[in-house]
C-alpha cells in the first residue's frame, strides 16, 4: 500500500535494525483517515470470503480491526491481555510472548463471541516474531471457527512471523513488507533487490 509506505518513510523512526516506531500515525497517535483506508484495503483483499468476525489483540490492533469491521460490515473482537473481572464467562485462551515488552501473558476472548459458525479474519498492526498472531490462530482453532487469513499493517519480513504462520497454512497479507531497515533507511519488499536480500537472510 503506497500511501502507507510513504508515511513509514517520512515518519517512521528506526530505533534499531529490528524496531520501527510509528507512534505519530499508527500506534500511539492514530491517523484516522489512514486507519480507515487500511480497513478498506483489508476488506478488498479478503472480499468474497464472507468474513463474519474480525479478530485482533489489544491494544494496537484495535483501530485497524475496527476499520476492517466497518468496511466489511461485521463486528470485531479484541483479545484481552488480562482477564477482566467482567469476563466471568468461559474463555478461549492462549499464551503470547511479547516482543516489545519481553514478557509472556495469557490472551483470552469470551466463548460467547466466537464459534464454529464463524469465518474469521485476524488483523494486527505488526507481524514480527508472529507470537501474537500464532496465539490468535490458536484461539480461532479452539473455537472451531474457520480462519480466512491474517492481515497485517506492517510486516518485518526479516523476522520469522510470516514463515511461522505459513507453516500453519495461514494466508497472510501485509500492506507494507519491510525487507530490511537501519536508522535512516527502510527497504520495502516490492523492490527486486530487497526481495533477494530477504531470501539470503531466511
Ligand atoms: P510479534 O513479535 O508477536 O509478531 O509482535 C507482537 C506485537 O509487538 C505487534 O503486534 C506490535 O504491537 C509489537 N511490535 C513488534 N515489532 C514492532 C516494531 O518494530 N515496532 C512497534 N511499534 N511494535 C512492534
Amino acid at each position: 500500500m503506497k500511501l502507507l509506505e510513504e508515511r513509514i518513510r517520512q515518519e517512521g523512526l528506526i530505533l534499531s535494525d529490528t524496531v520501527l516506531k510509528v507512534d505519530s500515525f499508527l500506534n500511539h497517535q492514530v491517523d484516522t483517515q489512514l486507519a480507515l483506508e487500511i480497513g478498506k484495503e483489508f476488506a478488498r483483499i479478503f472480499a468474497g470470503e464472507t468474513v463474519t468476525k474480525v479478530l485482533t489483540i489489544e491494544a494496537s490492533g484495535i483501530q485497524f480491526a475496527m476499520a476492517t469491521g466497518i468496511a466489511l460490515n461485521v463486528p470485531f473482537i479484541y483479545a484481552k491481555k488480562k482477564k477482566a473481572v467482567t469476563l466471568a464467562e468461559q474463555v478461549y485462551t492462549a499464551p503470547v510472548h511479547s516482543f516489545t515488552r519481553q514478557e509472556t501473558y495469557q490472551v483470552s476472548i469470551s466463548r460467547n463471541y466466537l464459534g464454529p459458525q464463524d469465518k474469521v479474519l485476524i488483523v494486527d498492526d505488526f507481524l514480527a516474531t508472529g507470537a501474537a498472531l500464532v496465539g490468535l490462530v490458536d484461539i480461532v482453532k479452539q473455537s472451531g471457527a474457520e480462519l480466512v487469513g491474517v492481515g497485517c499493517v506492517i510486516e518485518k519480513s526479516f523476522q520469522e512471523g510470516r514463515s511461522l504462520l505459513e507453516q500453519k497454512d495461514v494466508r497472510v497479507h501485509s500492506l507494507a513488507r519491510i525487507a530490511s531497515m537501519a536508522p535512516g533507511e527502510v527497504h520495502f519488499i516490492e523492490d527486486e533487490s530487497a526481495l533477494s536480500l530477504v531470501k539470503e537472510k531466511v
